[in-house]
């Protein structure tokens, strides 16, 4: 509230999703909306890990044969 207008409209200042610091939108940071790289990564890590942990999570296989003894 209390900063400047600033006269160029390309760049503009966004909050680093990652990190939550300031980040600076603008063609010259090639990691936006992120601040840096490293954020960048800790995004995408964050990203993979859930898809990996997805698949992972199959039911046991005795639940799809069910107990033999009680067919008897
Ligand atoms: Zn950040």
């Amino acid at each position: 509230m209390d900063q400047p207008p600033q006269p160029d409209t390309s760049s503009r200042v966004v909050t680093c999703p990652s990190c939550g610091g300031d980040s600076i939108y603008s063609p010259a940071n090639k990691y936006r909306p992120f601040c840096s790289e490293r954020c960048k990564q800790i995004d995408l890590g964050a990203w993979a890990s859930e898809d990996f942990r997805m698949p992972a999570e199959a039911p046991p296989p005795d639940e799809t044969y069910g107990d033999p003894r009680l067919q008897h």
